[in-house]
């Protein structure tokens, strides 16, 4: 059985969301000072990297990303192709992707390709997934949708219809996957979000796999 890490690597150069916390590790204690152990201070926000979203990030009182479910995120998976010619995931494309009875979606994109050259920054033409799309996954019974860059949103919208669709009817969001080394197809996924009871519960950094069925 073969084991897909499908998380990107947290690090000063990791590309984040603007405006959020820019990502620092600070040498907290360090044994070639003297100190009794090496212990680093991390320091960004719980939008960094791969991640899940929680109903509080956006829906004032939603539950936090401590009371997630973890049956939604474990569990078999499927990762769906979209054309490097598609801005917006919309309904069309999930409408022709046969998802009944599919209960995590992974969309691989163009986005993927964006962490290889990470280094240059954020880039604010993701592909990312249009509230029609939404809508459908909703109707759908899906748990989980998962997207590889740091948004589902569409860059620059200021009343994120795609978000509330989904973290209203409590459907997690996983933002940030690496899925270029990962065919379409279905895998069990494992996403577990670090138990974060701290903040307003908004989200928090997960470790991604997807493991091969065979
Ligand atoms: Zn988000």
């Amino acid at each position: 059985m073969r084991i897909h890490d499908v998380s990107v690597s947290i690090c000063a150069t990791t590309p984040i969301f603007p405006g959020d916390p820019k990502i620092q590790f600070e040498q907290w204690a360090a044994l070639d000072k003297g100190d009794p152990a090496n212990v680093t201070m991390l320091h960004f926000g719980a939008h960094t990297g791969t991640h899940v979203d929680a109903p509080a990030h956006f829906i004032e009182g939603g539950s936090d990303v401590h009371a997630m479910q973890l049956e939604s995120l474990v569990g078999p998976a499927r990762v769906i192709l979209i054309a490097d010619d598609v801005p917006a995931i919309t309904s069309d494309h999930i409408d022709a992707s046969s998802l009944d009875g599919v209960t995590r979606v992974l969309f691989k994109t163009r986005n993927s390709q964006f962490w290889k050259n990470s280094e240059k920054g954020f880039r604010n033409d993701f592909t990312y997934l249009d509230p029609t799309a939404a809508a459908k996954l909703v109707e759908l019974g899906v748990r989980l949708v998962g997207i590889d860059y740091l948004s589902v949103e569409k860059f620059g919208s200021t009343s994120f219809p795609t978000h509330t669709i989904l973290l209203e009817r409590g459907i997690v969001i996983l933002e940030g996957l690496d899925l270029c080394d990962v065919n379409p197809g279905d895998y069990e996924l494992i996403c577990l979000p670090l138990k974060l009871a701290g903040g307003s519960g908004d989200g928090a950094p997960v470790r991604a796999i997807l493991r091969s069925l065979e």
